[in-house]
């Protein structure tokens, strides 16, 4: 077998991108060799670097660069209150409506057993040994109103009632189906007032 060229090392590698086919994968490399050679070394340098620094935050699973992330570490925040998220971008938007308080776990993910995604891989034991530190007295579960964050929801309110803990769920002022990211800030301000305990 011959071994591959550099350009299709590079071509393979560009597929991994969502929603990259082959086809496009290889015009994105043949636009960064012949359009774009500065673009393409920095481009390999914030991957390296991001790769290199960038880990889960020991407490809420976050993205960050320090063992622990600037909001776990905030005095100011409600530490009986966790909020359990999708993505590091539904908690921005949550971060957004200026009216919740406390902290926040982020699953990076949501249950989805058709694409092999089960509770090991949104990181649920963490989300238990965080849930138990004796401080938290609520778990507000603002996962998206998609079937599959609503299962997620229901998994993680029983999981967590089996161990005594409190669960809430966002209200429905979230459309059905609906996806945080694309929701209104004043709109889940309002589910989160309006949370009810599962
Ligand atoms: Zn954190």
């Amino acid at each position: 077998m011959k071994p591959q060229t550099s350009l299709e090392i590079l071509a393979e590698a560009l597929r991994r991108l969502p929603g990259v086919g082959p086809k496009s994968a290889q015009r994105m490399a043949y636009h960064l060799l012949q359009h774009d050679r500065d673009g393409a070394a920095q481009l390999g340098r914030a991957l390296m670097q991001a790769v290199e620094k960038i880990h889960h935050c020991a407490m809420c699973n976050t993205f960050t660069e320090n063992d622990v992330c600037e909001t776990c570490l905030d005095p100011e925040r409600d530490a009986s209150l966790l909020c359990v998220v999708e993505t590091p971008s539904d908690q921005m938007m949550i971060e957004q409506t200026m009216m919740y308080k406390g902290l926040y776990f982020v699953l990076m993910g949501r249950l989805s057993p058709l694409d092999g995604v089960g509770p090991k891989d949104i990181h649920l034991e963490k989300l238990i040994v965080r849930a138990t530190d004796g401080l938290v007295s609520e778990v507000v579960l603002a996962t998206n109103f998609t079937n599959e964050g609503e299962a997620t929801a229901h998994y993680i309110g029983e999981m967590l009632k089996a161990r005594g803990l409190k669960a809430s769920r966002l209200a429905r002022g979230v459309p059905v189906g609906g996806e945080l990211e694309y929701v209104d800030a004043g709109t889940i301000a309002r589910a989160m007032l309006d949370r009810r305990t599962t």
